[in-house]
């Protein structure tokens, strides 16, 4: 399959990780919009929050990623806050097709977003 994330996941493709686990794995986006922006994402593809579905499996997914999102946002000091963002589809401004979640602190954040 020819998804970006997929290969950093399997390794073909070099990322700053952060975190992995069985489940997700977590690093470093390569243009980053704020002094931490990392993405975190399942190892299953998944092509975004739309197409996930409303099983057992799927939710605990969901869940697994939220708690990791929390884990790291403890390892990367965000104690002030931080923001976390799933873009998905065209109009969501999605451009990876491997559902993802931003975690982006270290500043004051604005909003509405654009
Ligand atoms: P989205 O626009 O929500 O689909 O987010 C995709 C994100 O992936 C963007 O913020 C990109 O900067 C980021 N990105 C694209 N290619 C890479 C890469 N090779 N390594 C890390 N992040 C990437
Ligand atoms: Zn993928």
């Amino acid at each position: 399959m020819d998804c970006l994330f997929c290969k950093i996941v399997s390794g073909e493709i070099p990322a700053r990780k952060v975190f992995e686990d069985e489940v997700a794995i977590a690093f470093h986006d390569i243009h980053p919009q704020a002094p931490v922006h990392l993405l975190i994402l399942p190892r299953k593809h998944v092509a975004s929050l739309a197409q996930l579905a409303s099983t057992e499996e799927d939710r605990n997914l969901l869940g697994h990623l939220l708690d990791a999102v929390k884990r790291i946002a403890d390892e990367q000091h965000l104690g002030h806050g931080y923001r976390t963002v799933i873009n998905t589809g065209a109009d969501g401004g999605q451009t990876v097709d491997h559902l993802h979640l931003h975690l982006l602190g270290g500043r004051a954040m604005g909003w509405p977003p654009g």
